[in-house]
């Protein structure tokens, strides 16, 4: 518990990024310390259901945690990517931003319907993102277990898009 305190407190807040008026959480700090790194997987892992059988990780920074908690976990990974960045796409979603709107999307032949998929990122802001992943998996007949975050913005409000979804969260800010 003190390890997984002195982990969080290394993620430094950026006033004015990416746009004026933004506090934005960046976990650089943390993911440049190996203890950090580790506490944060082990409890990432141990919060999410035994049976998953893949971790859906959000580019780019779902990937530095979605791959060892992965491996943590003893499942598979699946990326899901940006636009322009898959060879083979099975679907897409494009949602709205704050600002403007973006796209995920879902590499064609790693998901199987009926695969366990845990939806893993750094951080839970309005939640759009995850939604729209959450999207992904499910139009792939695929189930969504549950959601792991380092850090959720709660002043956002993203469990509003995401109502029944087990969240688990390291730290609510
Ligand atoms: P949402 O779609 O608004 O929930 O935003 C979540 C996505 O934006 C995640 O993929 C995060 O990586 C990123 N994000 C939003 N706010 C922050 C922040 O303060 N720090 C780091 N990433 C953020």
């Amino acid at each position: 518990m003190a390890d997984l305190r002195r982990a969080l407190e290394l993620v430094r807040t950026v006033p004015d990024f990416p746009e004026p008026g933004v506090l934005f959480r960046d976990l650089n700090p943390l993911f440049a310390d190996a203890e950090a790194v580790r506490t944060v997987v082990d409890a990432m892992a141990a919060g999410l259901p035994a049976d998953v059988d893949v971790i859906a990780a959000v580019e780019a920074r779902g990937f530095l945690l979605g791959g060892p908690v992965a491996v943590a976990l003893g499942c598979g990974l699946v990326p899901i990517r940006k636009p322009g960045k898959l060879p083979a796409v099975a679907d897409r979603v494009d949602y709205s931003l704050e600002y403007g709107t973006a796209s995920l999307e879902l590499p064609a032949g790693v998901l199987e319907p009926g695969q366990r998929v845990a939806v893993v990122d750094d951080v839970l802001a309005t939640g759009g993102t995850v939604a729209a992943v959450c999207q992904l998996v499910e139009r792939a007949g695929a189930r969504v277990s549950a959601v792991s975050v380092v850090l959720e913005l709660t002043a956002l409000g993203g469990r509003g898009l995401l109502p029944g979804r087990d969240i688990q969260v390291l730290q609510t800010i």
